[in-house]
């Protein structure tokens, strides 16, 4: 069955009387080159265990399956259901898990579903309403997976992985480069999709670090300076985690001359190592 075919894919969801959900972000892949690209981008083998959130009628899950040892979906649409019963019907190493990917217990369900695997990778076109969340999620759970390639927005997927201390970064671009080595994998252009979406995307990978590479005195601690250095991006970074943290100006004043950092720094300038050390000193 080609999952990539409009005829195919209206004959499909017809038949199952399925009509897209806007609010659910469902853009479903018609061009035949990107599941097979994203799936080999995981290098991955019988041993490998997969994570899919947002399966949709199967398109990215079917190249999954052909590459991994076990793969696992997540789709909160209960309507799909049925649909993926149909169209992946010939792979025995799939399960499909209905739930909302943003309230089950992931670790749970990755140390019950993929026992028999040495190592597990998320992978995903994700819906767009839930993109930060989902890779902030994955990422600070601290799960037991060494990889994510998903597909963003582009302009989400140059935030996070761009480099920390240039102009497209924000809170996001430090924490994933806090737990992470990003990467922009490919484009994608919106006639790639059905619905065609407002918007491009890109496929991104974000390998997990093994070891810690930045140690901070309090994770908690830091990643609310991150927050609220870039909560007011068009004020000073001194401006800006002062107003929001409730942190008089001179203390934080102090600290900056004690670091040798310029007052009138902007939060994007400022580096990983800069901003550990403004909030150890908090
Ligand atoms: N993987 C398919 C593809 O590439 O064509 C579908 C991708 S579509 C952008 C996003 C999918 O995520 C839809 O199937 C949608 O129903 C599902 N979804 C939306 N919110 C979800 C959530 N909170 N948890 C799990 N799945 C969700």
């Amino acid at each position: 069955m080609d999952l990539c075919s409009i005829d195919t894919i209206k004959k499909i969801l017809s038949r199952h009387g399925f009509t897209f959900s806007k609010a659910l972000g469902q853009n479903f892949l018609i061009d035949p080159d990107v599941c097979p690209a994203m799936a080999q981008s995981l290098n991955a083998d019988e041993k490998t265990g997969v994570l899919e959130v947002g399966p949709g009628i199967g398109v990215l899950t079917k190249e999954l399956c052909k590459v991994a040892g076990k793969v696992v979906s997540v789709e909160l649409d209960k309507r799909l259901l049925p649909v993926l019963d149909e169209t992946l019907a010939e792979f025995d190493n799939l399960e499909i898990v209905n739930g909302d990917v943003m309230k089950l217990d992931l670790k749970l369900l990755i140390e019950e579903k993929f026992q028999d695997c040495t190592s597990v990778k998320v992978c995903a076109n994700l819906p767009y309403y839930i993109t930060s969340p989902v890779i902030m999620t994955l990422l600070e759970s601290k799960l037991p997976i060494d990889e994510i390639v998903v597909m963003v927005q582009r302009e989400a997927g140059e935030r996070l992985c761009a480099e920390v201390g240039s102009r497209d970064a924000g809170a996001v671009t430090v924490a994933v480069n806090y737990y992470a080595e990003s990467e922009i994998l490919f484009d994608v252009g919106r006639e790639s999709f059905m619905p065609s979406p407002k918007v491009d995307s890109v496929v991104i990978k974000l390998k997990l670090r093994k070891e810690q590479k930045y140690i901070v005195n309090d994770e908690k601690r830091f990643f609310t300076t991150v927050k609220c250095a870039f909560a007011q991006r068009r004020k000073t970074a001194l401006n800006s985690i002062s107003n929001t943290m409730g942190i008089s100006k001179k203390t934080l004043s102090d600290i900056f001359d004690e670091l040798s950092l310029d007052k009138n720094i902007r939060s994007e300038k400022l580096t990983m190592e800069d901003l550990i050390s403004i909030s150890d000193r908090l």
